[in-house]
């Protein structure tokens, strides 16, 4: 079987089971069977493929197929540029959750975000730890990180990211601040993706995320704001004054969160839209000691 072949094969049987992007999944799952960059591919699309590369192909377009998202297949997503390890136990990092990295990225670089010798992070909800782990990555100042999240299973896979890039980063389990309580640290900076789909919607969403994303990473409760709610109404007691909170939010919930944030004592809240035009960011600064 010859590589153009079996993507040509792919490419259809994809489209038959209407998975969008039929074309690009079918190459990348070439790509990942073979290790053939679409480069070499296009120097030499007749080149064969083994028995073993051809069966497992088809087994992988099978199971995409069924609607099983490629990143469960492959085990990976890109993310800020770098590679992050998925499984069934973490949300599969988003592109528009990059406009959060950026953004904190952009606070730590100004001069008026001074802390002590290196900035606290703190990352709740961290999953697959994408945003932290990559915030730690680029930033410029000495940083510092911790992620917490309520599900074990997704710090093993935080865990595995930060050795695999070789960035330095605690994660503790816990309900939000919970395992922090006996702390006395404060943070320069609070970030947060937190599930935030009502939790009535989660029915209407698309296979691959309403069956395979973990449903924990997506409901945010009854009206969607719960740990919007919860984090906010505590950040205060876990940021020096000066510090930020900076949230993922859906395109619709701006105004909710940011007036929830300024009644909780943050000033200069802000909004930042993703690359459709839709509010995908509210961040603010902690003024006032409760
Ligand atoms: N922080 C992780 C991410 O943005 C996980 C978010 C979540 O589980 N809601 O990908």
């Amino acid at each position: 079987m010859k590589l153009k072949e079996a993507l040509a094969e792919g490419r259809r049987r994809l489209m038959d089971a209407e998975i969008p992007d039929a074309g690009l999944d079918a190459w990348y799952l070439l790509e990942f069977v073979t290790g053939i960059s679409r480069a070499r591919y296009f120097t030499d699309p007749d080149q064969v493929l083994s028995e073993e590369q051809y069966a497992a192909y088809q087994e992988h377009i099978t199971r995409r197929s069924a609607h099983i998202p490629l990143q469960h297949i492959t085990g990976t997503q890109e993310f800020m540029g770098l590679e992050f390890s998925v499984n069934e136990n973490v949300l599969i990092p988003r592109q528009d959750t990059e406009i959060l990295v950026e953004q904190a990225l952009e606070i730590l670089k100004r001069k008026d975000f001074s802390s002590g010798d290196k900035a606290k992070i703190l990352d709740l909800c961290t999953g697959s730890g994408c945003i932290l782990l990559s915030v730690l990555y680029y930033c410029r100042v000495p940083a510092e990180g911790t992620g917490s999240d309520l599900s074990e299973k997704a710090l093993e896979v935080a865990r595995r990211n930060a050795a695999r890039l070789k960035i330095p980063a605690s994660f503790i389990q816990g309900d939000l601040f919970e395992s922090l309580r006996d702390t006395e640290e404060r943070f320069d900076m609070i970030l947060s993706n937190p599930p935030y789909i009502k939790s009535a919607e989660i029915a209407g969403l698309q296979e691959e995320v309403r069956l395979h994303d973990p449903v924990m990473a997506l409901d945010g409760r009854e009206d969607g704001l719960y740990f919007y709610r919860a984090i906010t109404e505590q950040s205060g007691s876990w940021l020096r004054e000066g510090g930020y909170l900076l949230f993922e939010i859906g395109y619709d919930q701006a105004e909710a969160v940011s007036s929830m944030m300024r009644e909780h004592g943050f000033d200069d809240v802000e909004i930042k839209k993703d690359l459709a035009g839709l509010d995908r960011v509210v961040y603010g600064r902690y003024s006032k000691k409760d």
